[in-house]
């Protein structure tokens, strides 16, 4: 109760405002929370999924055009010209995204200004949008026969729009595709070794952040009852952009934070600026310019981050992780048949080939140890095997089936689950969380039912399988640490965790070992002992002989990208070929 006392108080205030404040206040506020409704879709577009986009104002007004045109010129209700624009919207964002969410780096924000500004020429060159005049008379909106032509009977339709869309957007990123879209930030990579599809993850968020601007458009279009260009250029767009970042990025409610600041900021300046510089202008945009460089210099994370740490905390998650049933698991291999086999793979970096000629097989209930000096190309290996970096020639065989062209989500969807040499993980998430997203095909409820939290009983048992794969590894006591607080070994283990959640036949492990102490190692071995005795091919890299001569079945040696020897532990220990190569110099 107590952790929800401020949000109860807001909630209050916002409740009681237009009946106690003036005329110019509740516009205010209107303003502010029309603002908060496209910030928040760049909150989760840019804040959480690290896209950049400018051009946010474009589809706001898409939203406001959309419905003053059908509402004036074709008499259609305004909730129908809701829909169509919403429908519109989606179209437009999924063309433009298709074509501008592949671009990387910088060319990305570009790619977003060039269509905002291209939209925004749009709205004033087509003669029936009414040109740069724009147009007018746009009805009243009416809401079961109660007209809201007042500032005042507007205000809550846009209060209840904003805190819905802000209810939704949290449960969407406390769910299983709200994990795969915070996991964008990390580069993707990792994410989609675990099997989320980045191109669409991308995609939808880019298209949920457009309808949200398209809402707001509405919104604002029949609270004015006029609309032309001015409001959806460029510069406004950097506004909003601006709004989510001050506020915090990353936030859901830093959302609200950035546009009521900047807002009532504005307005302040805009007062008084004109009058310090004794001439009229928009000295405010330098104002502001000046802003975004100190809070980017100085205050990444926005004003939230900030805030929650003087306020009593409204965002802790669960901290229980209830009971759930077990989630089905895939059949295993019969024990000994061949799961994995590679045939001649080479793969070349631009001149440097790091695998050639390679050739090894992985049967279940083995654990076969892929060893080498460093550099020698295992790392390589694993990636052309897993689909991170495909083979430039050569076979690998999965199950039986062809895999050296299939991308890395879809292997892991035939069951191999992986771990990287360099823990790839999301340090600002819960070890929980991070587990968890290696679950992720094995849940399939999208986006919608997230947003509405329709999907409590699959997720329950994700996240239960999350807790579980936690335990087994020795990483129970850590569910709600940040991830990236974890000491380096348990952070390799808590990736061991997350590979398990894929719930594989074939593991593959790049150097689990490495900073684990002596009494984790042998915990460790004991659990990929029990894996293999459950069934489980293991294809092991790691540099503590001890570890891997006590574990494997069979070694495959490698040097300068290429096997040098290959067979039982004790022979390979023995081969001439292997002491000279790799141990020689360095034992
Ligand atoms: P290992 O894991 O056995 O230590 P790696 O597979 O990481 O070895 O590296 C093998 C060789 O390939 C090294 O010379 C390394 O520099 C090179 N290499 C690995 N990844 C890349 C890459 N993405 N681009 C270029 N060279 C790479
Ligand atoms: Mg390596």
């Amino acid at each position: 109760m107590k952790r929800h006392l401020p949000l109860l108080v807001f909630l209050v205030a916002l409740a009681v405002s237009p009946v106690m404040l003036s005329e110019f206040y509740v516009t205010l506020l209107n303003y502010i929370g029309l603002y908060s409704i496209v910030a928040l879709g760049l909150v989760l577009l840019t804040g959480v999924g690290g896209l950049t986009s400018f051009g946010q104002a474009a589809f706001v007004g898409l939203g406001a055009y959309a419905t003053g045109y059908l509402t004036t010129a074709h008499a259609v209700s305004p909730w129908l010209a809701l829909l169509i624009g919403l429908a519109l919207t989606a179209v437009v964002a999924l063309i433009l995204g298709f074509m501008t969410l592949r671009l990387s780096g910088h060319y990305l924000p570009l790619g977003t200004i060039a269509w905002g500004i291209s939209l925004y020429f749009l709205f004033g060159n087509l003669d029936f949008l009414g040109g740069h005049t724009g147009l007018t008379s746009i009805p009243v909106l009416e809401l079961f026969g109660y007209r809201l032509d007042t500032g005042r009977r507007f205000y809550y339709i846009i209060w209840i729009a904003l805190l819905g869309a802000i209810l939704a957007t949290q449960n969407l990123l406390n769910s299983r595709e709200g994990r795969a879209i915070r996991a964008l930030k990390g580069g993707g990579l990792m994410a989609e070794a675990m099997g989320v599809n980045t191109a669409r993850t991308k995609t939808v968020i880019f298209i949920i952040a457009a309808l949200f601007a398209c809402v707001s458009g509405w919104l604002y279009a029949h609270l004015q009852r006029f609309v032309n260009p001015t409001p959806f250029g460029l510069h406004i767009g950097i506004e909003y952009l601006f709004m989510a970042v001050v506020g915090g990025a990353a936030h859901v409610w830093g959302a609200l934070v950035g546009a009521g600041l900047i807002t009532v900021l504005k307005q302040w300046l805009q007062d008084i600026l004109p009058k310090i510089f004794g001439q009229s202008g928009n000295f405010e945009v330098i104002f502001f310019g000046l802003m975004l460089i100190i809070v980017l210099q100085r205050a990444r994370d926005g004003i939230w981050p900030w805030l929650i740490r003087v306020l009593p905390s409204m965002e802790t998650g669960e901290r229980v992780v209830a009971e759930a049933e077990p989630l089905p698991r895939r059949q295993m291999p019969a024990t000994g048949a061949v799961v994995l086999e590679v045939k001649n793979a080479r793969k070349v970096f631009g001149g440097l080939v790091a695998n050639n000629n390679m050739s090894l097989t992985v049967k279940a209930g083995e654990v076969m140890a892929l060893i080498g000096p460093n550099g020698a190309g295992k790392s390589t290996m694993f990636n052309c095997i897993s689909g991170v970096a495909p083979v430039t020639s050569g076979e690998i065989d999965f199950l039986g089936q062809r895999i050296e062209t299939l991308e890395s989500r879809e292997i892991v969807r035939r069951g191999m689950g992986r771990t990287f040499q360099h823990v790839r993980l999301l340090p600002t998430m819960s070890v929980l969380e991070n587990v968890a997203i290696g679950a992720h095909l094995r849940g399939s409820k999208g986006v919608l039912s997230a947003s509405l939290h329709l999907e409590r009983t699959e997720e329950a048992r994700l996240l239960a399988e999350a807790k579980r794969q936690l335990e087994r590894v020795g990483l129970g006591g850590h569910l709600f640490d940040e991830a990236g607080s974890l000491p380096l070994g348990q952070q390799r283990l808590m990736e061991i965790a997350r590979a398990l959640c894929t719930d594989p036949c074939l593991l593959l492990l790049d150097e689990p070992a490495a900073g684990l102490r002596y009494l984790e190692k042998q915990a460790l071995a004991e659990l990929l002992r029990k894996l293999r005795g459950e069934g489980m091919g293991i294809l092991l890299v790691e540099h503590d002989m001890d570890f891997v001569m006590g574990l494997a079945d069979r070694v495959v040696v490698m040097e300068f990208g290429e096997k040098i020897s290959e067979g039982l532990p004790e022979e390979v220990q023995k081969d001439p070929v292997v002491l000279e190569a790799y141990l020689g110099g360095v034992e």
